[in-house]
C-alpha cells in the first residue's frame, strides 16, 4: 500500500467544488424555499435535470463509452457527452479511463482508483479530494480517436456551467424574473448536481458494500436492488463486474434497469444497435459455478457436523436432503457444461429450474449451519 497522502495531494478545486455544491444544496435551497416557495416550473426542470445528466453517466459514459456495451448514432452520443459534462464528473475521457481502471484492478488497494479496500469514505468521495493517480488515459485509445469525445474533453468544464448552471437559471428568469433565475440555479442547478453525484458515488462505496454476490465472490462488488434503485439501475454491480460489456445490469426481466430499458428503447428506434448480451447458460454456469465453489468449501458447522453428528432425527433429516441436493445439483452443472460446450441451446424452464436447484442447496447449507449452532448452543 502506498503511503499515506499529504496536504499537498489534496485537489483543491473538486474539493472545494464538491463542499459548496453541497452547502448550496442543503443551506440555500431551503432558505429560498423559505422565502419564495416552490412552483411546479422548478419541480419540472429539476426532473428532467436529474434523470438528463444520471442517466447520460450510466447509458453515455458507463455503458456506451467504457465498456462499448452498444453502439449508438450521433445524436444520442452528442446529448450524453453534452448532459454528461453537466454531472460535472470530469470528461468522457477522464471517467472511462479511471473506470476501465477500475474494473482492471478491483478492489486493489494501489491501482483500484475507488478501491473500497481503503475504506468506505475513500471509494465514495475521498479518492476524489486526493488526487493520487490521474486518470492514465492510455487505457481509452479507443476513445481518443472519436471527435465528439475530444470535443467534450476540451470544453467539459464550460458545457458544464453553462448547460447545467447558466441554462436552468435562464430558464427560471424567464419564467420568474430574478426569483426564478436563483431558483433554477439552486433547484435544477446545484440540487441537481449534488443529488446525481451522490448517486454515482455510491456505485463506488455501496454497490462494493451491501447486496449478494451470486456470480462470483472473487471481488467485492455487490448486487442490490435498492442500490439500483438509487442509481439507475447500476445497484447490479455483481453481475456487472462478472459481465462487464453486457449492456443489461439488472439482468434479470423483473430486475429495475432504467438504463437497460431506455437503451433497448433506442434500439428499437433505430437510435442504438449491436446490443451486447451474455447468453443465458453462460449466466447460470456463473451462478452454479459460485454455488459450487461455496457446497466444496462447506462452512464450519458442516465439518464439525459431518465429525460429530448431533443425535437427533432432525438434524440426519437436514443432512440427507442437503446429500440429495448436491447430487442433484452436480449432475445438473455437468450437464449445463456440456451444453455450452456443444453450443446447446437450452429452454427457459430449464435453466429456472437449475437456478432454484442451485438456491436450494445454499438454502439447505445455511440451515444446517443455524441448526448446528443452535444445538451448540445448548
Ligand atoms: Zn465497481
Ligand atoms: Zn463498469
Amino acid at each position: 500500500m502506498k503511503s499515506r497522502f499529504s496536504l499537498s495531494q489534496i485537489n483543491w478545486t473538486t474539493s472545494l467544488f464538491l463542499l459548496l455544491t453541497l452547502l448550496g444544496a442543503l443551506v440555500g435551497t431551503p432558505i429560498y424555499l423559505y422565502h419564495y416557495g416552490l412552483d411546479w416550473f422548478q419541480v419540472a426542470m429539476f426532473l428532467f435535470y436529474v434523470p438528463a445528466t444520471a442517466m447520460s453517466i450510466t447509458l453515455g459514459y458507463h455503458r456506451l463509452f467504457a465498456h462499448r456495451a452498444f453502439k449508438a448514432l450521433l445524436p444520442v452520443r452528442f446529448v450524453t457527452l453534452v448532459f454528461g459534462a453537466c454531472a460535472f464528473e470530469h470528461s468522457v475521457l477522464n471517467w472511462a479511463s479511471d473506470h476501465r481502471k477500475h474494473h482492471k484492478f478491483v478492489d486493489d488497494v494501489d491501482d483500484d482508483p475507488y478501491s473500497i479496500k481503503r475504506g468506505f469514505f475513500w471509494a465514495h468521495i475521498g479518492w476524489l479530494i486526493v488526487s493520487l493517480t490521474p486518470a492514465p488515459l492510455e487505457n481509452v485509445a479507443d476513445l481518443k480517436k472519436d471527435k465528439l469525445v475530444m470535443w467534450q474533453h476540451r470544453n467539459c468544464q464550460l458545457i458544464a456551467v453553462l448547460v447545467g448552471l447558466v441554462l436552468p437559471a435562464l430558464l427560471g428568469f424567464l419564467w420568474n424574473g430574478p426569483v426564478g433565475a436563483l431558483g433554477g440555479f439552486l433547484i435544477a442547478g446545484l440540487c441537481r448536481v449534488v443529488t446525481v453525484h451522490h448517486s454515482t458515488f455510491f456505485i463506488n462505496s455501496l454497490c462494493h458494500t451491501i447486496g449478494r454476490r451470486p456470480y462470483s465472490k472473487s471481488s467485492t462488488a455487490r448486487d442490490s436492488a435498492l442500490m439500483a434503485f438509487l442509481t439507475f439501475g447500476e445497484g447490479y454491480h455483481n453481475y456487472h463486474h462478472s459481465f462487464q460489456h453486457d449492456y443489461r445490469n439488472g439482468v434479470k426481466r423483473r430486475s429495475y434497469d432504467p438504463t437497460k430499458w431506455a437503451i433497448w428503447g433506442l434500439s428499437k428506434l433505430g437510435m442504438a444497435s449491436d446490443l451486447r448480451r451474455v447468453p443465458a447458460e453462460k449466466i447460470l454456469l456463473a451462478e452454479m459455478a459460485e454455488t459450487r465453489r461455496q457446497v466444496e468449501a462447506p462452512p464450519a458447522a458442516l465439518l464439525a457436523a459431518q465429525e460429530n453428528p448431533v443425535d437427533c432425527p432432525k438434524w440426519q433429516a437436514a443432512l440427507d436432503a442437503y446429500q440429495t441436493l448436491l447430487e442433484r445439483f452436480t449432475e445438473s452443472y455437468q450437464e449445463l457444461e456440456v451444453a455450452l460446450a456443444d453450443s446447446v441451446r437450452i429452454s427457459r424452464k430449464r435453466l429456472k429450474q437449475w437456478r432454484s436447484e442451485s438456491r436450494r442447496l445454499l438454502n439447505q447449507l445455511a440451515l444446517i449451519g443455524r441448526m448446528k449452532s443452535a444445538a451448540g448452543g445448548r
